[in-house]
């Protein structure tokens, strides 16, 4: 007698409904930033109504928890991150019970397409929740390159332009932000100020956030986008902030090598043990630090489908490849009022053109998954136009796109073998040897830069004393928000020395 087998298909992963009455009650969870830029979203979110709370930040004990739940090839971010929601989970479950977790939270997740496994963060996460017992526990997928997506379902989570516009908005901010707090925190004077006005600045821009006007959030889409872009609101508010900046004194004659941090996006931004601490560590080591901005990371998004239009042909596509170019000016215009506010510190964005043209060489632009070719074009970006001494560049294991970027990188040092470079992989458990990797590249960039100090010395016939004499008529000099021009050396110290040079003059 025939038999008939019963077919189980795959059916992708679709949670159970969010719905708009649950709001007042349910808690949306979302995590992978820094606290900064959490705290920011969350203050957008809370404008909107919603009940939102970052995870706590990742800690060693998230990997093993991620290796204990997750496939053993899973590169090293999502090992981390779905650990972390796991080890969140659980101890809520320890309190509240399973049922009234499963009731209480969402998460909140970006998602994406592509080779890279970010694209299956959420497969991690279902598989997780499975083995913690939680398979109906909601997850919530936001695309990346879509600022209007609608209602989830259930209707409980609206992503629309009122979240999405004020989620870059709010990211921005704390780029530009965190721009001023690595190179300010290495000359501080007084230990520990730099930290201080910064959680007081995030306090503050919280609020900025959580108050934005309501009636300027209604309304159509344009009218939406149009506040957001031209508005004063969010570029006073950090006129507001720079003036707390100001009280903080500097002492930019401290020779520092200047270390740009490059990467694979989650490990380059997270500041905690997931890469580390690297970022702090490279300063408790006498390095000043050029932290990686999420704000590039939207710039390439918004870029791609330009290069993608030429690809296709540019004389057919004129007029898309038009509206794609005007939206990106746009971000650039509202990214350097955000810049001008503060003065004018926070470094200017990476010209994409330019990052795909130094890369083309080794990367195509078109190979996307992880950085792309922007992880060749930052190096090169960086050394040609002398932004750092060395690049710190952080692989996460098991990442198929950052393999290819690093064997393209061979190819760049062979070419420019004056180029530091130091490739660190990152399992979240090798830290002795990741670190005494980046010690050696750095004894070398710190001679760099002294070399360059002395150099500049020289060159103007200054020397430290009457710079310091100069100091003491001139305390402006030493407010962390006094701009230094780059006179096209890597340091600090050494356009320090140039700049107050001309000054004397
Ligand atoms: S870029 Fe690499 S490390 Fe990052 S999510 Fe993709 S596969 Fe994982």
């Amino acid at each position: 007698m025939e038999t008939i087998q019963r077919i189980n298909h795959y059916t992708a992963y679709r949670p159970r409904p969010f719905t708009r009455e649950e709001r007042a009650t349910v808690t949306i969870l979302f995590g992978g930033l820094t606290w900064k830029h959490e705290r920011l979203i969350q203050g957008v979110l809370h404008n909107l109504g919603y009940k939102a709370q970052p995870l706590p930040n990742i800690t060693r004990a998230d990997l093993d928890a991620g290796k204990e739940l997750i496939d053993v090839g899973a590169c090293c971010p999502t090992i981390f991150t779905t650990g972390n929601l796991a080890n969140f989970l659980k101890s809520e479950m320890a309190v509240l019970g399973r049922d009234e977790v499963m009731k209480r939270y969402v998460f909140l997740t970006a998602g994406a397409c592509g080779p890279c496994r970010f694209g299956q963060y959420h497969e991690s996460y279902t598989m997780a929740l499975d083995g913690l017992g939680l398979r109906d526990f909601r997850l919530f997928l936001l695309a990346q390159n879509q600022l209007d997506q609608g209602a989830t379902h259930g209707g409980g989570l609206e992503i629309n332009l009122p979240l999405s516009l004020g989620l870059i908005w709010a990211i921005l901010c704390a780029d530009v932000l965190t721009d001023l707090e690595y190179m300010t925190r290495p000359y501080e004077i007084v230990p520990g100020e730099t930290d201080e006005v910064l959680r007081e600045s995030i306090a503050y821009l919280y609020d900025v956030f959580r108050n934005r006007p309501p009636e300027k959030l209604c309304g159509g889409k344009l009218k939406v986008f149009a506040w957001h872009v031209l508005t004063d609101y969010f570029t006073d508010a950090l006129r507001e902030v720079r003036k707390r900046w100001d009280a903080i004194r500097v002492d930019r004659l401290q020779v520092k090598p200047k270390v740009k941090i490059t990467g694979e996006f989650w490990l380059q931004t997270h500041e905690g043990d997931g890469n580390y601490n690297i970022k702090r560590w490279l300063e408790q080591e006498g390095a000043e630090v050029i932290p990686p901005p999420i704000a590039v990371w939207l710039d390439y998004l918004l870029h791609s489908p330009i290069t993608s239009e030429e690809w296709k042909g540019a004389e057919r596509n004129r007029k898309k490849i038009a509206l794609l170019r005007a939206v990106e000016q746009i971000y650039h215009f509202v990214y350097n009022r955000f810049r001008k506010a503060l003065g004018n510190l926070p470094y200017e964005l990476p010209d994409q053109e330019e990052l795909k043209h130094l890369a083309k060489p080794y990367y195509h632009y078109e190979l996307r998954g992880g950085e792309g070719h922007m992880l060749v074009g930052k190096a090169l970006y960086a050394y040609r136009h002398k932004k750092a001494h060395m690049i710190c560049e952080l692989s996460p294991y098991s990442c198929m796109p950052n393999t290819m970027s690093i064997g393209a990188m061979a190819n760049v040092l062979g070419r420019y073998p004056d180029l530091l470079y130091a490739p660190i992989e990152v399992k979240g458990d090798a830290e002795v040897h990741a670190l005494s990797r980046c010690q050696m590249i750095l004894t070398e960039a710190k001679r760099r830069a002294h070399a360059e100090f002395e150099e500049v010395l020289a060159k103007t016939g200054l020397t430290v004393e009457a710079i310091r004499r100069y100091e003491e008529r001139h305390p402006e000099v030493q407010r962390s928000t006094y701009r230094i021009p780059h006179y096209g050396y890597a340091g600090t110290a050494a356009n320090y020395v140039l700049h107050l040079a001309r000054k004397m003059r």
